[in-house]
C-alpha cells in the first residue's frame, strides 16, 4: 500500500553529503574519523570503498543494465582477450560463488588460478555491508543477507566451512551473553503498528506475544469485531474442521491458504488475517494469501492449537537443508542452537571468505575482527593473485569452447572483455543462466527459468538516537499497512571492538523492510509486480516514505525526523530470495518431497565443463543452501577435469 508522507520527508536527508574519492557517503561531524581515514587509505591506490556509499545501494544503477539489454537482445561487439587461462571462472560473487572458490582450492587445487565476475560494485551478493560513520565512529547493519539461520540445521559442509572460516558458535553466543536482554531489560518487546489509513488512528501497541491476548487488542484501533476475533483466534482451542480425520485437514490446509483460513473457516475479520502479513512479507516476500494454512501451523501461527493435525513425517523435505520459512516443524526449527546475527549480517561470512581467498584484501581474518577489519579492495583483481575477483563486470556468455575448455565473455564498463578457463561454476541467479547459456538442453533452461525470485527491500536508517522507541516500548515492529512492514533496531551485540548502541542516547542503525507484492495474483506474478515497481521507484519516493511513516510511528514518542535520521541506504534486491515450491502454486511433490522432477534439481545438472551452483539451484532461500551447492557444483566439475 502506498501511503502519502506527511510533507516533513522534503529536506535531503543526509546531514552532510560528502564526496570522498567520488564516493557518496553521510559522515556527520566536521572531521573525516581515525576509523573511516584508514579504510579510505587503505583503498588509496583505488579510491574505492563501496560499503559506505548511501542512497540506492542492493541492485544499484550500474549493476543491471547489460543483464537488462542481454535479455532484449542487445549485442556487444567483438570481446578483447584477457589474461591467461584460468583453472575456474565463477560467475557470481555471492557466498555460493566464494565458496565454489574455496571448495575447488580445497578439494580439487590448492594452487589453482581462479577468476570470480560479479556485476556489482561490492563483492557478496545479496549478503551486503553498510557502513555508516558518525561522529568517528561506525555503525554497521546488513544490507541483505541478514543471519545465520538454525545453524544446528546447516550440513556437515555448510557448517564446516563457517568453522574453517573462523565462525565458533560457542564463543559467538559466549560474546552476546551480557547485551543480549538489552531490549527486554528495558521493558521493550514485539509491537504493532496500526496505521491511520487502516484503522483510523496512528498507534503502537507493544507485546503481541508477550502478554494476554485480551488485554494487547483491547489497546489496538481494530474494529470491535476484528478485536473480539482475535482474541478468540489467539486463545480457543477449537477445531475449525470438525468431522475430520487428522490427515484430511492437513490436505485442506496444504491446498488453503492462510488468508483464506483465517477469514474463511475461522470466520475473523480480514483485519486479524492481515496481522500477520508482516512476518510472512519477512519470510516469503508475499502476504498471507499466497501462503498455504499448513505453512501458518508449522511457523506457530494463531488459529491451530485445536486442530488436532498430525506431526510432519521425518525426511521429507521441510527439515532441508536449514530452516525453511515456514516449512519448518515448528518444535524443530526453533531446537538447537539460536541464529547468529553479526553486525553486518552475513557480510561477516563474504568478508571472511574473501579474506581467505584474496591476500592482503582483509586486514584481519577472525569472527570478532573481521568486523572492524579494513578491506582494501585494490587487492582483489591483481594479477599475482591466484585467486582474483573482478566487480562491476557481467557476464554475457558462457560456453564449452572444446572438450578441455570454456570460454566466458563479460562487459566491464560497456566494453566486452573474454576470458577463458578450464571449467566454469555459474553461481549468479538461475533465471540469468538460459541468457548467458544458450547451449544448455531446452528442458533445462525451461526449469531454470521457473522460479521467480522475490523482491525486497532492507532499509537502513541510522538514527541519532532510540529514546522513541524505548518510549513506545518496541524494538521490533510489525506495520500491515505501512510502505515498510517490518522494523526492527539492530541486534545488540558486542563483538571484537565493535559493539552496537548501548544507550537510548546514542545512534543506532534502524532496519526496515519493504517486501513489494501484489494480493490476488499467483506467486510468481506477485513477484514480477513487486519487481516492476522496485525498479520504478525512485530514492526520493523511497526517502519521503520513510520520514513520513517514521514519523506517524514515532513522532508521538518523541522522535524528529529532521533531527533525528542521520543517513539512509536504501538496499534494493528486484532479485531477492530464492523462489521455494508452494504447494498452492506448485505440484505437492515439489514443495514435501526431494523428487527430481523439482525444475531446481532438472535446472542444476552440469553441462560438460559449466556447473551450476546458487542458492536457487536449492529452490531453498539461505545461506547454507547457497554453500550446499558450491561445493555440489564443484565436486561435480572434479569428477570431470
Ligand atoms: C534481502 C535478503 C535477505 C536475506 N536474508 C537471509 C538470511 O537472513 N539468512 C539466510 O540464510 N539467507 C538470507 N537470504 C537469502 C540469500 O539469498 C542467501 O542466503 C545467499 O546469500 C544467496 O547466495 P548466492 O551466492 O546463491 O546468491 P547471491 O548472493 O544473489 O549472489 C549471486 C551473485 O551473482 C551475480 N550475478 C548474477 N548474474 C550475473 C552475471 N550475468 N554476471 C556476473 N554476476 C552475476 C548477482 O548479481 C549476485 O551478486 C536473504 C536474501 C535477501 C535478498
Amino acid at each position: 500500500m502506498k501511503r502519502v508522507g506527511t510533507g516533513r520527508g522534503q529536506r535531503p536527508v543526509v546531514s552532510r553529503r560528502d564526496f570522498i574519492n567520488g564516493v557518496g557517503v553521510a559522515v556527520g561531524g566536521s572531521f573525516l574519523p581515525p576509523g573511516l581515514a584508514a579504510a579510505l587509505a587503505a583503498n588509496e591506490m583505488s579510491g574505492y570503498y563501496p560499503p559506505i556509499r548511501t542512497g540506492m545501494r542492493g541492485s544499484h544503477d550500474g549493476a543491471y543494465e547489460v543483464a537488462h539489454a542481454l535479455r532484449d537482445g542487445v549485442t556487444f561487439g567483438v570481446p578483447q582477450e584477457r589474461d591467461d587461462v584460468y583453472d575456474l571462472i565463477v560467475v557470481g560473487g555471492g557466498i555460493s560463488g566464494l565458496s565454489a572458490a574455496y571448495f575447488y582450492r580445497k578439494q580439487v587445487d590448492p594452487n589453482a588460478r581462479i577468476l570470480i565476475i560479479d556485476n556489482h560494485d561490492d563483492f557478496g551478493g545479496h549478503a551486503k555491508r553498510n557502513e555508516f560513520w558518525h561522529d568517528g565512529k561506525m555503525y554497521l547493519r546488513n544490507g541483505g543477507t541478514l543471519n545465520v539461520e538454525a545453524p544446528s540445521q546447516y550440513s556437515t559442509v555448510a557448517a564446516g566451512l563457517l568453522w574453517e572460516l573462523g565462525i565458533d558458535r560457542t564463543r559467538y553466543y559466549r560474546a552476546i551473553q551480557s547485551v543480549q536482554d538489552r531490549y527486554k531489560d528495558l521493558g521493550m518487546a514485539f509491537g504493532v503498528f496500526f496505521d491511520q489509513k487502516t484503522h483510523g488512528a496512528n498507534k503502537i501497541v507493544s507485546g503481541l506475544g508477550a502478554r494476554p491476548a485480551a488485554e494487547f487488542f483491547a489497546e489496538t484501533p481494530m474494529s470491535e469485531k476484528a478485536r473480539t476475533d482475535a482474541v478468540r483466534l489467539f486463545t480457543e482451542a477449537r477445531d475449525y474442521l470438525p468431522g475430520q480425520t487428522p490427515n484430511e485437514k492437513r490436505a485442506k490446509l496444504i491446498r488453503m491458504s492462510y488468508y483464506d483460513f483465517v477469514t474463511g473457516v475461522a470466520e475473523c475479520e480480514p483485519e486479524v488475517a492481515t496481522l500477520f502479513n508482516p512476518e510472512v512479507n519477512s519470510l516469503f516476500g508475499t502476504g498471507v494469501d499466497a501462503i498455504p494454512a499448513i505453512y501458518g501451523y508449522e511457523m506457530g501461527f494463531a488459529g491451530f492449537s485445536g486442530m488436532d493435525l498430525p506431526e510432519i513425517p521425518p525426511g521429507l523435505l521441510v527439515n532441508e537443508p536449514g530452516g525453511q520459512h515456514g516449512r519448518e516443524n515448528a518444535a524443530r526449527a526453533g531446537s538447537g542452537d539460536p541464529d547468529l546475527y553479526f553486525p553486518d549480517g552475513n557480510a561477516t561470512i563474504t568478508r571472511l571468505l574473501v579474506g581467505s581467498l584474496v591476500p592482503g584484501s582483509m586486514s584481519a581474518s577472525t569472527m570478532e575482527e573481521i568486523v572492524t577489519a579494513k578491506a582494501d579492495y585494490s587487492q582483489l583483481d591483481r594479477g599475482e593473485n591466484r585467486v582474483r575477483i573482478r566487480l562491476n563486470s557481467t557476464a554475457i556468455h558462457v560456453a564449452n569452447t572444446n572438450a578441455s575448455e570454456v570460454a566466458v565473455t563479460y562487459v566491464q564498463n560497456g566494453e566486452p572483455f573474454r576470458v577463458r578457463g578450464r571449467a566454469s561454476v555459474l553461481a549468479c541467479w538461475n533465471a540469468v543462466i538460459p541468457h548467458i547459456c544458450p547451449e544448455l538442453p531446452e528442458k533445462q533452461k525451461v526449469a531454470l527459468g521457473d522460479g521467480v525470485k522475490a523482491p525486497i527491500v532492507y532499509t537502513s536508517v541510522l538514527l541519532s538516537n532510540w529514546r522513541a522507541f524505548v518510549d513506545a516500548k518496541v524494538n521490533y515492529i510489525a506495520a500491515p499497512g505501512g510502505f515498510h512492514s517490518t522494523l526492527s533496531l539492530s541486534t545488540p551485540l558486542v563483538m571484537g571492538d565493535y559493539r552496537t548502541s548501548a544507550s537510548p542516547d546514542e545512534p543506532i542503525v534502524l532496519g526496515m523492510g519493504r517486501y513489494p507484492c501484489k494480493p490476488g495474483l499467483s506467486r510468481r506474478d506477485q513477484h514480477r509486480a513487486g519487481r516492476t515497481e522496485l525498479l520504478t521507484t525512485s530514492f526520493e519516493t523511497f526517502e519521503r516514505e520513510i520520514r513520513g511513516q517514521l514519523h506517524d510511528m514515532f513522532a508521538p514518542h518523541g522522535l524528529d525526523v529532521d533531527r533525528d535520521i542521520l543517513g539512509i541506504t536504501v538496499n534494493r534486491w528486484p532479485h531477492g530470495y530464492t523462489y521455494s515450491y508452494n504447494p498452492l502454486f506448485d505440484p505437492i511433490e515439489w514443495a514435501f518431497s526431494t523428487s527430481e522432477e523439482r525444475p531446481n534439481v532438472i535446472g542444476r545438472q552440469r553441462y560438460r565443463r559449466i556447473a551450476i551452483a546458487n542458492a536457487d539451484a536449492a529452490a531453498s532461500p539461505h545461506t547454507d543452501a547457497a554453500i550446499n551447492e558450491a561445493y555440489r557444483a564443484v565436486g561435480e566439475l572434479a569428477s570431470v577435469i
